[in-house]
């Protein structure tokens, strides 16, 4: 009954009151009303075994019993019934999970366990010598902790909720940015699953995800804090802007002063450091 109950107030939420940061697909009302029927049938089952045994301790299932006092006649035609099509509709919930958003429930436990130690907000320093490609173009280039990342995301959009760029307006959700990315993966991953290379497919920026979104993320963390599977939304980000500026020098015209800024100064504040 409590799960029924919790099914009931997850449909409630989700397409009555409707909060911003949970967007609807099929998937979810698929199985929302998947669990609901298992459930149901369940008491079906509970109800028309309890009318056909009549068992002393009925009184203990409360629902069961109740469900049994409609099905007098017939009960173990109508047990058999119940059983085949809960049993049928449970396995096949089972296997369904891996095709839909139910996957994350192994996929994030696994993000969860192989959560970066480093400290929150430290980025991977690149190996300017001997590194070939600098930043992520293509969505192989990722490590395969950031693509298991997308695929441990449960949209739950709490770091959407707490985002200060997307609270002021601007064109990013960090939720959006990782469905965006994991929709990307999905579609190439048949190719990459083949062998092939995306090598003259275009960059992630421009296509499933916008420059514009890249560059207002202030990189704050404030995301990462909130996610409750471990996603690391910075790393992306910074990965895509190094792309951007190091491989296309493709990046907002209001960073060329910084750059210079950086290429006089800082290095040679670094030097007189060094050779103090
Ligand atoms: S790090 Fe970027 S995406 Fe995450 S909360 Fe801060 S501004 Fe938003
Ligand atoms: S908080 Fe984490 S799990 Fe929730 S939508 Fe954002 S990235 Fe996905």
């Amino acid at each position: 009954m409590l799960a029924i109950a919790g099914v009931l107030v997850a449909i409630f939420r989700r397409y009555i009151q409707r909060p911003a940061r949970l967007n609807n697909t099929a998937d979810n009302a698929i199985l929302l009303l998947w669990l609901l029927f298992i459930l149901v049938t369940g008491f079906l089952v509970e109800g028309t075994r309890i009318a056909a045994t009549e068992p002393a301790w009925k009184t203990w299932s409360p629902v069961g019993a109740f469900v049994g006092t409609a099905f007098t006649a017939d009960a173990r035609l109508w047990h058999s019934m119940f059983w085949w099509i809960h049993m049928l509709a449970s396995f096949g919930f089972i296997a369904y999970m891996p095709f839909s958003r139910l996957k994350h429930i192994f996929t994030s436990a696994m993000n969860i366990y192989l959560r970066s130690q480093k400290p929150r907000g430290e980025i991977r320093t690149i190996d300017i010598e001997n590194a070939e490609i600098f930043g992520v173009g293509k969505i192989n280039d990722f490590s395969w902790k950031n693509l298991l990342d997308l695929d441990a995301c449960t949209s739950c959009g709490r770091c959407q909720d707490i985002c200060p760029a997307y609270l002021s307006d601007k064109p990013l959700s960090p939720k959006k940015l990782i469905l965006d990315l994991l929709d990307n993966l999905n579609e190439k991953a048949p190719v990459l699953l083949k062998g092939g290379s995306l090598e003259n497919e275009n960059p992630i920026v421009g296509t499933a995800v916008e420059a514009d979104e890249v560059w207002s993320c202030t990189t704050c963390g404030a995301c990462v804090e909130a996610c409750p599977v471990f996603v690391e939304h910075i790393d992306k980000v910074v990965e895509l802007r190094r792309d951007r500026v190091l491989m296309e020098g493709d990046f907002p015209a209001e960073l060329n002063q910084t750059f210079k800024g950086m290429e006089n100064n800082f290095n040679r504040q670094r030097v007189s450091t060094l050779f103090k």
